[in-house]
C-alpha cells in the first residue's frame, strides 16, 4: 500500500507510491551527448568569458591557461552587482532592484569530464573555490544569502555541458532557506538539540536509508523524499556553516561527494541532477534586532541536497504541493548501496 510520509525538516507530506515501485531501469534515458561546438569554458578559450574572479592555477597570469578551477562572472547574470537595493513598497507588493552576484565555477579545464569523473584532489580544488567565493561575497552587506548549486545535464537546466556550478548571491533570504532555518530554530527552542543531529543519529541506527557512511560524512535518502533517488550529504559532526571546513575537511567532503555522484551515475546512467549547498547565511547585524540570529550556530546543520531529474512535476504536484514518489527511499538507498563504483 502507498504511504503518506511527513518530513519534519521541510514540513511537507509525500506520497510514496510503492504500488508503482519503479526501478532504476524505468528511469533510464539515453545519456546526453555534450555539444562539440566551441565551448567558452574549455582550456585555451579563457578570452571567450568575462575576466576571472578567482582561479586555482600553479603559475601564470590571470585569464591564461594552466588553471585547474576557474570562477568567472555569468555572462548573462540573473542579478547585477552594481547599484543600490532601493527596497520599497508598490501598493500591496514589494519590489527592489535586481542586485546580486552571479558567478560560474568551471570545475575542470577538460570538456569531457564531469564532476563525478574528477579525482578527489580535483574535487577538493572545486570545493576550495566554493569556500573562497562564499567568504568573499559575504563581505558585501547587500547580500543576505548565497545559493551554490549545480545543474548537470540539459534536463536539469545546464545550458553548457562543460562541468560547472553556479553561485548566486541574493539580497534576501530565499523562502526555502528561511523555512528550513525556522524549523531548526523552533526544534532547538523546545529540545536544545539540533534536529539534523537527531535525524542523523536515528538514520545511522536504522540503516534503511543509509547509502554510505564515512568517518565524518554520511549519504542518506530522505525518509519523505519528494523525488526518486533524492539524496542528502551531511557532516556527522554538528556544524552550521560549510565555510568552516578546513582543507582536510574539504578533502574528506570531496571523497564523499565523488562517491555520491559515482553511485548515481552507475545506477541511473549519468542522470541529469541538481544539487544545492544549504548552509548558514552571512550573519550580519540587523538594526534594532540584537538577537536576530539567536541559536543558529547550534540549531542549523549545513548539508548538500541532491535531486536527480527523473520525473516531471505534473498537475497534482503543482496544484497541491504533495509529491508522488514512485521509488521508496529504502529501495533507492539499496540500489545505490549496491552500486559498483
Ligand atoms: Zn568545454
Ligand atoms: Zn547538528
Ligand atoms: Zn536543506
Amino acid at each position: 500500500m502507498s504511504q503518506l510520509r511527513w518530513d519534519p525538516l521541510k514540513y511537507h507530506w509525500v506520497i510514496i507510491a510503492t504500488d508503482r515501485a519503479r526501478r532504476p531501469r524505468d528511469y533510464m534515458v539515453e545519456a546526453e551527448k555534450g555539444e562539440i561546438t566551441s565551448c567558452p569554458f574549455c582550456y585555451g578559450n579563457e578570452d571567450k568569458t568575462p575576466g576571472e574572479i578567482f582561479a586555482i592555477r600553479p603559475h601564470g597570469p590571470a585569464n591564461s591557461p594552466n588553471w585547474r578551477v576557474r570562477v568567472i562572472p555569468n555572462k548573462y547574470p540573473a542579478l547585477r552587482i552594481e547599484g543600490e537595493l532601493n527596497s520599497r513598497g508598490y501598493g500591496l507588493y514589494d519590489v527592489m532592484n535586481g542586485i546580486g552576484a552571479h558567478e560560474v565555477i568551471v570545475e575542470t579545464p577538460d570538456h569531457d569530464r564531469g564532476l563525478a569523473d574528477l579525482t578527489p584532489a580535483e574535487i577538493t580544488d572545486v570545493l576550495i573555490a566554493y569556500r573562497t567565493r562564499f567568504i568573499d561575497l559575504r563581505r558585501d552587506a547587500r547580500f543576505r544569502y548565497m545559493v551554490l548549486f549545480k545543474n548537470h545535464g540539459s534536463r536539469a537546466g545546464a545550458t553548457l555541458s562543460h562541468a560547472h556550478s553556479q553561485l548566486i548571491a541574493v539580497p534576501l533570504t530565499p523562502p526555502v532557506a528561511a523555512t528550513e532555518m525556522k524549523i531548526c530554530r523552533d526544534y532547538y527552542a523546545g529540545k536544545e538539540r539540533c534536529i539534523v543531529c537527531d535525524l542523523i543519529h536515528f538514520e545511522l541506527a536504522s540503516g534503511d536509508r543509509v547509502v554510505k557512511e564515512f568517518d565524518n560524512f554520511v549519504i542518506l535518502t530522505p525518509y519523505a523524499s519528494c523525488f526518486p533517488f533524492e539524496l542528502r550529504l551531511y557532516p556527522k559532526q554538528h556544524s552550521h556553516d560549510f565555510v568552516l571546513l578546513d582543507d582536510n575537511g574539504l578533502a574528506e567532503l570531496a571523497v564523499a561527494l565523488k562517491d555520491m555522484l559515482r553511485r548515481l551515475k552507475a545506477v541511473l546512467n549519468d542522470p541529469p541532477y541538481n544539487f544545492i549547498i544549504h548552509t548558514a547565511p552571512p550573519m550580519q547585524q540587523r538594526l534594532g534586532k540584537p538577537d536576530y540570529w539567536g541559536s543558529l550556530e547550534y540549531d542549523y546543520h549545513w548539508h548538500i541536497e541532491l535531486v536527480p531529474r527523473l520525473t516531471q512535476i505534473a498537475g497534482f504536484e503543482w496544484g497541491t504541493g504533495f509529491y508522488i514518489n514512485p521509488t521508496s527511499p529504502e529501495d533507492a538507498a539499496a540500489f545505490l548501496r549496491d552500486a559498483e563504483i
